[in-house]
């Protein structure tokens, strides 16, 4: 559990990496011309950041990363409470990027409806955005399959990037000692956080 400084220098620093790994997977691996690939590798890095940056993880606390959403810090409450930190749900590989990338999609279609509504009630008539949404991102992932693919892709590195150092400084020191690496600081309770079956009797 680095802090949000040091897992934002992990995220640039994996995304630095991603590219030209992206490239060459692509153009060796994939037969995807390498004009054609820049795209991809392009959208990979761009939601590898995002992911790290924004989608971290650590939404599941209320931390310095529902900050940085500013006025829209709400939107990740029900989220916080919902899911137990540093659990599967938000700290696991695949199925926890995933999971927010959904949650964020409902989010934004319950705030479409839910203004349609309210404006609605008032007497303006507003067009079908919730509808619209779908069928933009229906649009993108179907007339560009490789860059969604490599959207989503990044939006899980990003993601993985984090939940690796996480794990890195806890359970896996032995391996950073291997290489080297002496972790000195007790991460396991830095953010001061108690599982809530040991929150009894505190
Ligand atoms: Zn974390």
């Amino acid at each position: 559990m680095p802090d949000a400084r040091t897992h934002d220098i992990i995220t640039i620093a994996t995304a630095v990496a991603l590219a030209p790994l992206a490239q060459i997977v692509q153009v060796n691996s994939l037969s995807i011309g390498s004009l054609d690939a820049y795209p991809n590798s392009a959208w990979l890095v761009i939601a590898h950041v995002i992911s790290g940056v924004l989608f971290s993880p650590d939404l599941d606390l209320d931390s310095a990363i529902d900050n940085r959403w500013g006025i829209f810090f709400w939107i990740w409450r029900p989220y916080m409470w919902l899911v137990p930190h540093r659990s599967v749900w938000s700290h696991s590989l695949i199925f926890s990027p995933l999971l927010r990338m959904a949650y964020f999609y409902f989010v934004l279609l319950g705030i479409i409806l839910g203004a349609t509504w309210l404006l609605g009630q008032v007497g303006i008539v507003v067009p079908d955005y919730s509808q619209q949404l779908s069928l933009t991102i229906n649009h993108v992932t179907t007339d560009y399959p490789n860059a969604s693919l490599a959207f989503v892709i990044g939006f899980c590195t990003g993601s993985a990037a984090h939940s690796i150092a996480d794990w890195l400084v806890t359970s896996g020191k032995h391996i950073l000692r291997r290489v080297g690496l002496q972790i000195r600081r007790d991460y396991r309770h830095h953010d001061r956080y108690v599982p809530r079956q040991r929150r009894a009797g505190r």
